[in-house]
């Protein structure tokens, strides 16, 4: 059993600011990801509206960036290392994972969310084959190609527009009339000629040993269509990883979503949540970076009782 005074989970955005204030504070900190370190942030292609940037930066290297720091100050981060159970309602926490038990004095659970998927034929079967959850991570695999993108949010917003300076041709498809996207979005997907598919879903995705096209059904007319495309790019939405955190006992809405109250404490004394797990409804890097701000500082009170926490 290791011991340390701060146990982060997640290394995305959230879990990593949180190593730096925990870190530089004092507290002798690690950060277990499941993954490389980065969460969904690292597969953005490019963040525009993260302050400090005025051209923008990839997700990859912003984390690239937020990790340095963290190395910086000390903070110890062990990738490839999921969380398996936790065990948070004494005063001394419990982490254990597949490699190792840690035990901690406080804990901020950063997990962050994983895709959401469409549950359709042909989906699971030609994963990897065609049909990806990440623009930045596939797409170039798509040069000159014909690919379609479905979802209507920012996500599907901003790989339509990435996707457009690599494929040949993009189509965006949509379940309802308009996209939930940000403006400045929409402004590009028509400046970029991308076709826009309305109360459209994809019911197939069709292929043998790799995509071929997807069958579609508006759901305004009833009528069913096929378009033959090399590539689906699946951007519906995100899942909260907190099963784990659940089964120990942390509050979680309706979704899944780790309830805290403005300090970013939930429901356990000594446990904290930050980014894109907790309820909050803005998922941004710049609300995650501040949540994990407040827990990380939260967490340092709890474990070191200052002066002016004590009161
Ligand atoms: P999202 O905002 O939840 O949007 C998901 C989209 O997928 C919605 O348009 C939804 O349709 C659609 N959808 C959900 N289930 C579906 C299904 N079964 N079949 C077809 N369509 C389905 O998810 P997101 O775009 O991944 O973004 C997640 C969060 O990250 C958001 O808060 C977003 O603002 C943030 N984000 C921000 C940026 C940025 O600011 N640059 C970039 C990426 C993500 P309906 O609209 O009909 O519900």
């Amino acid at each position: 059993m290791e011991w340390w005074s701060l146990v982060i989970v997640g290394a995305g955005p959230a879990g990593l600011t949180s190593g730096i204030y925990g870190a530089r504070s004092g507290l002798d900190t690690l950060i277990l990801e499941e993954a490389m370190p980065g969460g969904l942030t690292a597969k953005s292609p490019w963040i525009e509206n993260y302050p400090g940037f005025p051209e923008g930066i990839a997700g990859v290297d912003l984390i690239e960036r937020m990790l340095k720091q963290c190395e910086r100050f000390g903070v110890e981060v062990k990738s490839f290392e999921g969380v398996k159970r936790l065990l948070v309602d004494g005063e001394v926490k419990r982490v254990e994972t597949e490699k190792g038990v840690y035990s901690a004095k406080a804990v901020i659970i950063a997990s962050g969310c994983r895709h959401r998927t469409l549950g359709v034929p042909g989906e699971e079967r030609l994963r990897g084959m065609g049909v990806s959850y990440c623009a930045i991570c596939d797409g170039p695999l798509f040069k000159g190609k014909r690919v379609l993108v479905v979802g209507g949010g920012n996500t599907a917003a901003t790989s339509a527009v990435y996707l457009s300076k690599i494929a040949s041709e993009v189509l965006l498809v949509h379940r309802r009339e308009e996209l939930r996207a940000e403006r400045i979005y929409l402004d590009e997907i028509k400046r970029r000629g991308i076709k826009v598919l309305w109360n459209t879903e994809v019911r197939e995705i069709k292929g043998d040993e790799k995509v071929e096209g997807v069958k579609l059904y508006n759901n305004k007319t009833g009528k069913v269509a096929e378009e033959e495309v090399d590539g689906v790019f699946i951007a519906v939405g995100e899942t909260p990883n907190s099963e784990f955190a659940r089964d120990a006992g942390v509050e979680v809405d309706r979704e899944g979503y780790i309830i805290t109250d403005n300090l970013q404490r939930t429901n356990m004394p000594g446990v904290y949540a930050a980014g894109d797990v907790t309820s909050c409804p803005v998922k941004q890097v710049g609300t995650a970076v501040g949540q994990a701000i407040v827990a990380a500082l939260e967490a340092y009170g709890y474990v070191e009782r200052p002066y002016y926490y004590r009161g």
